[in-house]
């Protein structure tokens, strides 16, 4: 199977650029093996403080509405945030003073979701709050085991019942001027955010619960989505196990499903995360990249790739493949010509992409344009 790019790795990085490359009329293929970032997705992009005309078209063209306003966004326990670019459902607020009274709903039995925690957060900002459990029939059948009653489940049941929540809301809600509820709504409808709050007559404001993150998981299935429509090829659940290279040109990549059946490309992009998602390994002596071998920065001394005072940053969060000004990375100091590195598996090697989110787009985008800009 021969294709213009192969991609490894399909989360936020491999799905923007297979997107970028496809919509520019490129065959590519993402292999992806399993979970990956999104499913822990705040909504928000961390570091991009505005919203790019286009980063905001990619992702209005796959359903995903974004918006930006300078200020800050409430966090699940209750504190705040700066603002960064988010999906439309999050709120953003130009201060931490976000109301003087709120209804603070979920729904008993689901644990997810931290209320008590808000409410002493948001008491602090001198917010009056009160709680209430909703008792729904139709997550009775959750109920009944608790490790059922968890944020997807919840959401799946939501897409079908949240005029039931509305209902209860309007009825719960006294003088209060904001109703806030765990994001558990929109999984497969993206339209339920928006009529909640066109159905509740207070603000409404959306807020995180434990993960898989309910948006994370929307924004994944819509991204995959729009890259399958424009005809990419997605092979899920399978992992890279290695890869051909002659004279630092990479010819094809081994897959752990496709066996003799090699993926051939002219460019191959690595997107396979960092440590979490398995992009980078560690064992006793170094750390390294499992697919092609690529140089990894790290210190040489292995005590100094941690802080020992476990909530102090970690120097292991900042390490990242090495790689030339084009973003290719370096094996035994040289690039691999046709290959490119994006997203976390950067780690902190590129500041001026920025980071969490931003990295991840910024440089999807970037290898996108050389790849197209390289077959003009
Ligand atoms: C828990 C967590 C929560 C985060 N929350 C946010 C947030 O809310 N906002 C934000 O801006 N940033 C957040 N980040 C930062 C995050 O890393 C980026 O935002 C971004 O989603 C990373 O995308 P990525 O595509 O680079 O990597 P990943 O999302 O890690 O995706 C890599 C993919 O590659 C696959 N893969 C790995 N090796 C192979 C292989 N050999 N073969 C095939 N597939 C392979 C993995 O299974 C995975 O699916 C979070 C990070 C973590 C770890």
């Amino acid at each position: 199977m021969k294709f213009n790019t192969v991609i490894i790795g399909g989360g936020l990085a491999g799905l923007v650029a297979g997107i970028s490359l496809q919509k520019a009329g490129r065959g590519t293929a993402i292999i992806s093996e399993g979970q990956n970032a999104l499913h822990f997705f705040s909504g928000t992009f961390e570091s991009i403080e505005d919203a790019p005309g286009r980063i905001t078209d990619l992702f209005a063209e796959a359903g995903i509405g974004l918006h930006y306003s300078p200020g800050v966004r409430l966090m699940p326990m209750g504190t705040f945030k700066k603002a960064a670019l988010s999906l439309e459902d999050i709120s953003l607020f130009p201060g931490p003073k976000i109301g003087s009274r709120a209804l603070i709903v979920s729904f008993a039995g689901y644990h997810d979701f931290f209320c008590q925690f808000l409410a002493e957060g948001l008491e602090k900002q001198g917010m009056q709050c009160r709680i209430k459990m909703l008792n729904l029939p139709e997550l009775e059948h959750l109920e009944k085991s608790p490790s059922e009653m968890r944020s997807v489940q919840i959401a799946r049941t939501m897409d079908r019942i949240w005029e039931s929540v509305v209902r209860e809301v309007r009825i719960l809600l006294r003088d209060e001027d904001t109703v806030i509820l765990p994001q558990v709504f929109g999984l497969q409808d993206t339209s339920v955010p928006s009529r909640i709050r066109g159905g509740i007559p207070a603000q409404v404001v959306f807020v995180g619960t434990l993960p898989p993150s309910v948006p994370g998981i929307r924004t994944q299935m819509l991204l995959k989505r729009r890259y399958q429509l424009l005809g990419g090829t997605y092979l899920m659940g399978d992992e890279a196990t290695g890869a051909h290279v002659h004279e630092r040109v990479v010819h094809s990549i081994v897959t752990h499903n496709l066996g003799n059946h090699f993926l051939e490309a002219d460019n191959f992009i690595l997107a396979t995360g960092t440590f979490f998602s398995k992009g980078l390994r560690s064992n006793p002596f170094e750390i390294s990249e499992p697919v092609f071998g690529v140089d990894v920065e790290q210190a040489s001394d292995r005590t100094d790739w941690y802080n020992p005072e476990f909530m102090r940053e970690q120097p292991y969060m900042k390490y990242g493949v090495i790689c030339d000004d084009n973003l290719r990375p370096l094996k035994d100091g040289e690039p691999l010509r046709n290959l490119f590195a994006i997203g976390s598996i950067l780690g902190q090697t590129r500041p001026g992409l920025g980071s969490g989110g931003e990295l991840a787009i910024r440089s999807a985008l970037a290898v996108a344009d050389q790849i197209l800009k390289s077959d003009e």
